[in-house]
């Protein structure tokens, strides 16, 4: 095992890496950049090192920085949480070409899962089922766009193939905005990913978001671990998370299961990754692979017993994955809440500093956060301040302990998204399960104040 980690991120997942080294008894090092200087959990790391000021490309995308704090705390391995550069191919190169460990896959697999092309190419050949498409970038020839889009079938959706983070995407109904849509993807993607390439998929109506959770070691070993609904979205943004899968028959996801683990043993991939698909009419087409590990990894946690973050840790030390796949078993359900400093209804960002913070607790009740009273929220970073997940015997249960946990949440000196998670958590639709990647952005739309 490693004896000291660097920590190459902040927030609520820096403190989750830092609790799960402590387990470990590994030695943590913290960076931070000027904005975060004074966080509680900076003080409670074994070490820490500035690495910058307040806007995240001078410090959490700062590389060189980055690595010459791993250099000067004598730091064995560096993970990268997500976000920031978790899934760069070129940083996880220089972590490792300056005698690091990356916590995470190699290089060359985040290159192939990070451009979305290279990575649909690579799921076709490992047989896992994609949405319908263009063969690969569209190229710069009206005609052939055209084509292809009568081929798939309108509404068709653009993609950028570097895109991340929900943006980069342009859905089209008409040929008549197909063109455009193609043209203004491409320079949005050029500006914002340095990629202008762009592909097609088809537009599925009504999918949910499912995403299956593997695992793999060095050792050719890999398992995966149950899957995730991610249905509840804000502009491609997930909001609520939850494990398992609602009303979709344990066959079909284990089939889809077992596609993945295939996949990851063909591509030699190692570490902690997400298969993210649209399913619809009972059929799973893959979107994207993540990389890194995932804010909603808790809810996986929960239904299988597996520390996701130890586990990363253990297998990017070499070791072999501590259990099978005939020893992960779900168990009851789990749902998370993602805590936003926002305003409930206009979702603009609510920054400032937190005067009241009082979390729940009782049965069944898991919070990751780093918030505490009195803290700042800076307004340099993503608005997620922390996860409130809950865990139960059965969905209902879970949902009961979620609005308790909402119920007993009080946070002053900011606005955050907790008034729409109490709306949502007795919402009969949501309650029902299996709601669509749109029935957020609807609810939101016919909401009443
Ligand atoms: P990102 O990397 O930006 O998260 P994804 O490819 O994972 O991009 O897509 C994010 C979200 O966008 C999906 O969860 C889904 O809501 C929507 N989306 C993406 N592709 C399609 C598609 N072909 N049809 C319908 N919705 C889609």
């Amino acid at each position: 095992m490693f004896k000291k980690i660097l920590i190459a991120n902040r927030g609520e997942i820096a403190l989750r890496i830092q609790r799960a080294c402590r387990e470990l008894g590994v030695k943590a090092v913290m960076v931070y950049s000027e904005a975060d200087r004074d966080a509680k959990y900076i003080k409670l790391a074994d070490e820490s090192v500035c690495i910058g000021p307040a806007p995240s490309k001078d410090s959490y995308l700062n590389m060189p920085a980055i690595i010459s704090a791993a250099e000067v705390t004598d730091a064995e391995a560096i993970h990268p949480g997500y976000g920031f550069l978790s899934e760069n191919a070129d940083f996880a190169e220089r972590v490792e070409k300056s005698g690091f460990k990356f916590i995470g896959p190699s290089p060359e697999s985040i290159r192939i899962m990070g451009d979305k092309v290279s990575a649909k190419q690579t799921m076709i050949r490992a047989g896992v089922p994609c949405v319908p498409g263009s063969e690969g970038a569209l190229p710069d020839d009206a005609m052939v766009i055209k084509r292809t889009a009568k081929q798939v079938g309108y509404p068709v959706i653009i993609k950028a193939a570097g895109g991340g983070g929900g943006r980069g995407m342009r859905v089209v109904h008409t040929e008549a905005a197909l063109l455009h849509a193609v043209q203004t993807t491409r320079t949005e993607a050029g500006a914002a990913f340095g990629n202008p390439e762009v592909y097609m998929e088809k537009f599925l109506q009504n999918p949910r978001h499912i995403e299956i959770q593997i695992m793999a070691d060095q050792h050719r070993n890999a398992v995966w671990l149950g899957e995730r609904d991610c249905s509840m979205q804000r502009r491609h943004q997930k909001v609520i998370e939850e494990a398992p899968a609602p009303g979709i028959p344990r066959k079909l996801i284990e089939r889809i299961g077992e596609r993945c683990v295939a996949a990851v043993k063909k591509i030699g991939y190692r570490g902690a990754g997400t298969f993210e698909f649209l399913f619809e009419n009972n059929e799973f087409y893959f979107i994207e692979m993540n990389t890194r590990v995932q804010v909603e990894h808790p809810v996986t946690e929960w239904v299988t017993g597996v520390d996701v973050v130890r586990t990363q840790i253990m297998v990017a030390a070499g070791e072999k994955l501590p259990f099978t796949q005939r020893q992960i078993e779900i168990k009851g359900h789990s749902i998370e809440c993602r805590i936003n400093a926002e305003d409930p209804y206009k979702f603009t960002p609510s920054p400032g500093r937190i005067t009241t913070w009082h979390t729940p607790g009782g049965p069944g009740v898991r919070v990751d956060s780093h918030i505490y009273a009195n803290y700042f929220v800076p307004p340099n970073y993503d608005s997620m301040i922390g996860k409130i997940i809950v865990h139960g015997d059965t969905r209902e249960q879970a949902l009961a302990r979620m609005r308790t946990a909402l119920a007993e949440t009080v946070v002053e000196g900011i606005n955050t998204n907790i008034a729409l998670h109490r709306e949502l958590m007795v919402d009969a639709k949501f309650m029902d399960g299996g709601t669509n990647i749109h029935y957020l952005e609807e609810w939101l739309s016919k909401r009443i104040r």
